[in-house]
């Protein structure tokens, strides 16, 4: 059925945090805005979903560390207009072998960013964090401000709600199954659900998450080299009495371990007495076809010899006692993809996607430029060759 009773200035497809931070944007700015999400709102099947999510200014790469000093702003502006908070502050603590190239090439893009970073010797890392972390011989940390919490499922509910705030339509369970151009309909673009209906619009944000591949294949016949992976993130126990020196009020960082394997994790903070750790890996994976299952057997018994390593005697690292399946979308390069779609498209689609397991955090910020991008500014403060689909080839 035709919904052409009225045509949007903007149709965001996905309301993930990336979709629902994007409709917050566009209707904040007067736009006319409709949010589409194939499932209940705050379902557990993308990758936004869970208790929380880290944030970090410390990145090699230094375009991104400019962008999480801007995104904190964004963070606490939003939290400002609902009037909660969502982003807990705490430092944040990188561990690894010093050897590591990774260190130095991240202390000087923060240095270029005037990120203050304080480089610790490993009996300093066991002062400054009462004993928390075990490093081995000759490991060191970096100490580095901007860490800390999002409360990830509260953070979409927000932007979700302050989208209806500014006046967005939300739609849930209406999944997107064809985006046209309507060359008779002064070329507005038709979005069509696998429910029979059709909304008509100005402009589209595709922010399909782990379905983006398949959302533009189906468009282009072209696809882009999106790959969802699927992961999880662990709750582990920490041992009677020590509960209280893991808890973020007491300063416990969020972390990031280097070298093999990178695992990182948060605070004790949603379940009181577990901190949550991930580690980097996961299977490629069909959005539709998850298995659900936990990391295969060799991640886990990595993850257990890590954490009876860094946190022996105060975590139980035997068995996680929470398992959260979750999936992201990894691009070749672990960049994001934020363009304009292109072909016969050209700059009426807009992609954000391919967060590659590191986007939660510049949500306010991705939500920013996709409304710039298509009210026909220029993404202020971010330079989007990085996240070009032309460098695919
Ligand atoms: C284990 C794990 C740990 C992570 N840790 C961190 C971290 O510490 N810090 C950090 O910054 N990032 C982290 N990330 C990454 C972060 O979670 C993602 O970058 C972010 O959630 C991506 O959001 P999204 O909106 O792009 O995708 P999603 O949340 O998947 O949203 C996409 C939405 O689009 C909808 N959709 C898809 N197709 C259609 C369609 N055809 N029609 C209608 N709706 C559709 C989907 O149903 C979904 O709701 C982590 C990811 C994982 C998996």
């Amino acid at each position: 059925m035709e919904n052409c009773n009225q045509v949007f200035d903007v149709i965001v497809i996905g309301a993930g945090v990336m979709g629902s931070a994007t409709a917050y944007q566009t209707a904040k700015r007067g736009l006319k805005t409709l949010l589409l999400e194939q499932f209940e709102f705050l379902h557990h099947r993308g990758s936004s979903h869970g208790e929380s999510t880290a944030i970090r200014a410390f990145y090699s790469k230094d375009y991104y560390c400019s962008m999480v000093l801007e995104s904190s702003r964004l963070w606490e502006e939003a939290e400002a207009e609902i009037g909660y908070m969502v982003y807990f502050k705490t430092n944040h603590l990188d561990i690894g072998p010093p050897d590591c190239n990774f260190f130095q090439t991240t202390i000087d893009s923060c240095r270029k960013n005037s990120i203050p970073v304080r480089v610790l010797d490993r009996n300093e890392v066991v002062e400054e964090f009462s004993g928390n972390f075990q490093l081995p011989e000759g490991w060191i940390g970096v100490v580095t401000p901007y860490g800390g919490v999002i409360k990830a499922n509260t953070a979409v509910a927000m932007f979700q709600t302050l989208g209806v705030q500014n006046g967005a339509l939300l739609k849930d369970n209406t999944e997107v199954v064809c985006i046209k151009k309507d060359y008779g309909g002064g070329g507005d673009i038709v979005v069509s659900t696998s429910g029979g209906d059709r909304f008509r619009s100005r402009k589209c944000v595709i922010t399909a998450g782990p379905w983006t591949r398949k959302l533009i294949e189906t468009e282009r016949g072209k696809a882009l080299p999106i790959q969802p992976l699927e992961t999880a993130a662990y709750y582990w126990k920490i041992n009677e009495g020590h509960e209280e020196k893991f808890a973020i009020e007491n300063g416990f960082p969020t972390f990031d371990s280097h070298g093999e394997p990178r695992v990182y994790g948060t605070p004790a903070m949603e379940f009181p007495g577990l901190i949550k750790i991930v580690i980097d890996g996961g299977g490629a994976c069909e959005p539709d076809e998850r298995t659900w299952a936990a990391a295969e057997p060799g991640l886990l018994d990595t993850m257990r010899e890590w954490v009876k390593g860094r946190f022996g005697g105060l975590v139980d690292g035997d068995e996680p006692v929470i398992m959260h399946s979750c999936i992201c979308s990894m691009t070749p390069d672990g960049d994001y993809v934020i363009d304009y779609l292109g072909g016969e498209f050209a700059e009426d689609v807009v992609v954000a996607g391919g967060f590659s397991r590191h986007g939660f955090k510049m949500a306010p910020l991705v939500g920013q430029v996709a409304a710039e991008l298509v009210s026909g500014g220029m993404a202020k403060g971010v330079d989007l060759s990085h996240f070009s689909i032309a460098r695919f080839g």
